[in-house]
């Protein structure tokens, strides 16, 4: 049996996985299907403190994943099926294997919101992506008109960082102004190669006849009109939805599928603790996520220990 079950192998998950290793709990960390979490796809961190020139997102989930396994965690490639809190120990099937856990810390993250468009699926990895700092250099859209979905600080910052490439950047917003916090919205408005489209929703991905994005249907949600944008790309920022759909129904969550922990990391559930982007719409940053890690951890621990008083 084992001691904690942490899953997730993002910031948060890998900085419990280092507390938890050190107090000696041999912590069995499950990967998922995105070993390292988001920052994996992140090219440059430029905000994580003790890297004054930044430090690649890959080379820092590397690096801490190496010290968590300094001190005992076992990070093993998987992913949940299902748990059963009913009863402790809690029981979980990995990969079809069973796996039982004195105590279990969730930290599973959050990945993008789609626009839920048949097209931008079947257009995926062909010129719709979600990540500017991943796929922004790519030949295929350099030069090239682009297409940013979005209005809050996620969409302006591709949206900025796709002028570097981009011939023109075209910033798809369902409102008349931007939610985005104000220096970024003023930046981003300021940016001569920025061209925001007001009022307006992407109704359509073309071309998926031609397998690759040619350009996207446009339809202005004031006046109905209806209009095609030639592009060569489709960035879509329209905000992230937590990997938390495996609790439904047993940890408490707001309206939007976070979990919202009861007191510190603890869930509604005695032994079951989170971590991460997977329980904050707020702040979502590496270092908040670390932070939670840490602090899931020492829930745990204490847990543990009062177990075998
Ligand atoms: P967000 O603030 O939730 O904004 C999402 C945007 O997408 C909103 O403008 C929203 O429109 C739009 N949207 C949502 N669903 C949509 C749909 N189905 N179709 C079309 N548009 C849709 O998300 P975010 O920009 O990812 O930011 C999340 C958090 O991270 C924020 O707290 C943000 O400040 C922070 N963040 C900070 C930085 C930075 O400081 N450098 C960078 C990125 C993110 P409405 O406006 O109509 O709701």
């Amino acid at each position: 049996m084992e001691k904690v079950v942490i899953i997730g192998t993002g910031c948060a998950g890998l900085t419990a996985a280092l507390y938890t290793g050190r107090a000696n709990l041999k912590p069995l960390v499950l990967t998922g299907t995105m070993p390292g979490g988001l920052l994996t796809t992140t090219s440059l961190v430029e905000n994580f403190p003790g890297f004054p020139e930044g430090v690649d997102g890959y080379e820092l989930m590397t690096r801490l994943q190496k010290q968590a396994e300094r001190f005992g965690a076992r990070v093993q490639f998987g992913t949940v099926d299902s748990v059963d809190f009913s009863s402790r120990p809690f029981k979980l099937q990995v990969d079809g294997e069973p796996v039982l856990a004195e105590s279990l810390i969730i930290a599973t993250g959050a990945g993008h919101r789609h626009l839920g468009l048949e097209s931008e699926t079947l257009l995926e990895k062909k010129g719709v992506t979600y990540c500017a700092t991943c796929d922004g250099a790519l030949p295929m859209f350099r030069n090239k008109p682009l297409v940013v979905v979005g209005g809050g600080d996620s969409a302006c910052e591709e949206a900025s960082y796709l002028t570097r490439f981009g011939s023109i950047v075209y910033l798809i917003h369902r409102r008349d102004s931007l939610r985005a916090s104000h220096i970024m919205a003023e930046r981003t408005l300021a940016n001569p190669k920025i061209k925001p489209i007001w009022d307006s929703a992407v109704t359509e991905v073309l071309d998926v006849k031609q397998d690759k994005v040619t350009g996207v249907k446009v339809k202005n949600l004031k006046t109905g009109a209806e209009s095609t944008l030639d592009c060569a790309g489709v960035f879509v920022a329209i905000g992230h939805v937590p990997n938390t759909q495996l609790f439904k129904g047993i940890i408490t969550m707001d309206e939007n599928g976070y979990i919202r922990p009861v007191e510190g990391a603890k869930t509604n559930i005695t032994g079951v603790f989170v971590a991460g982007d997977c329980s904050d719409h707020v702040y979502r940053q590496a270092i908040t996520a670390a932070g939670m890690g840490c602090a899931a951890a020492i829930d745990c621990e204490r847990f543990l220990s009062g177990l075998n008083q």
